[in-house]
């Protein structure tokens, strides 16, 4: 039995493995992990609400206004999830236009929305405060909301730290007046996560900077592409919470995934091995505009024999066996009307294949 070592990480739908030579883990079985977990039936419905607007400007500094801000940060983070399949955005305002706090629910609400993210940009009396929170559902009245949306605050802040904002933590914050929900457990204090929370879905409130920080407003506020990239956070956050672009939900069934994943990855283990040393085995299998992407590169250290455009062998041993793997991959191409590019150049080897979702 070879002794491979797999160790994977997850960029969104990515995957890249890397090879020792350690501890052993089968193809197959690291890949039926893929399709664990619930799959949804139905598009991820993401409510994106751009705080303020019209006649409400919400925060004022730096030459800066949080009502512009917010929408289009809204409208980046809209841009960046129609990237993905499976999702449906829908915002609370398209323009500058002003809509009451509870409005903005009934909106979330009528297209039965998921998940509720109103986007904001602080503001405080202290030029010095700076940096991004988020405020997510307590646990009072529907606990699986504020663990849903902690865990979504969570993915955001993460993202929105990584461009540099400083940590200011995720927060809850409580009715200070007493107001109760339905079992009479104290209420959250932000209107639009006690809608939310109240309407059945998790409502989080992302403060991304401050306006009134000099700092904050030149280094994220002060352009299109700053803006950008804090509508991109958001939305690279939600994505990964709620696991858009889940490969669960593919035509093409369990087993032939299978076969095309554990023969081109063995190939690639076996070719690996007989490297000395830089031993990367590089996956990338995504679904993307209604097609199934699978590319494995990996470096080897032999001479690849092409006839008629096929690889024949990188094998030194049992090199009559090989080609056996490669053969049942093709026929799954085949099977699903897919098409396939084998390259190999500066002692990389690439096996892409693209069959229609
Ligand atoms: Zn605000």
């Amino acid at each position: 039995m070879r002794k491979i070592k797999l160790l994977a990480a997850f960029f969104l739908s990515a995957v890249m493995i890397l090879v020792s030579g350690a501890d052993s883990i089968r193809a197959d079985t690291f890949f039926s992990q893929l399709f664990r977990g619930a799959s949804k039936s139905s598009d991820l419905v993401v409510v994106l609400d751009a705080g303020h607007g019209g006649s409400d400007s919400g925060a004022v500094g730096n030459r800066l206004m949080e009502k512009i801000l917010t929408l289009k940060i809204a409208q980046y983070c809209k841009a960046e999830l129609e990237q993905y399949n499976g999702v449906k955005v829908y915002m609370t305002r398209k323009n500058d236009t002003f809509v009451g706090l509870d409005q903005r629910i009934s909106i979330a609400s009528v297209v039965k929305a998921d998940v509720f993210v109103s986007l904001h940009i602080n503001s405080a009396v202290s030029s010095s405060a700076t940096g991004a929170e988020v405020f997510y559902p307590n646990s009072n009245y529907r606990p699986a909301l504020s663990v849903q949306g902690k865990r979504l605050a969570s993915a955001i802040q993460k993202n929105l730290t990584s461009l540099g904002l400083r940590n200011r933590g995720l927060k809850t914050a409580n009715s200070m007046i007493g107001s109760s929900y339905p079992d009479g457990s104290l209420a959250d204090y932000y209107a639009v996560i006690r809608g939310a929370k109240k309407a059945g879905f998790p409502g989080i409130i992302v403060e991304h900077a401050f306006i009134s920080n000099a700092s904050d407003a030149k280094t994220f506020l002060n352009t299109n592409s700053q803006l950008k990239k804090l509508g991109v956070a958001d939305a690279k956050g939600i994505a990964f919470v709620f696991r858009v672009n889940d490969l669960s939900k593919l035509n093409v069934s369990d087993e032939d995934v299978v076969t095309i994943l554990s023969n081109l990855l063995n190939n690639a283990i076996e070719a690996c091995e007989l490297c000395d040393d830089n031993r990367i085995i590089k996956l990338k299998f995504v679904k993307e505009n209604d097609l199934i992407i699978i590319a494995v590169k990996n470096t080897f250290n032999c001479d690849v024999i092409c006839e008629d455009g096929n690889i024949k062998s990188t094998k030194t041993i049992n090199a009559d066996e090989h080609g056996m793997g490669i053969k049942n991959v093709l026929k799954v191409i085949e099977k699903y009307g897919g098409s396939y590019v084998i390259e190999d150049q500066n002692k990389e080897f690439y096996f892409s294949i693209v069959i229609p979702a």
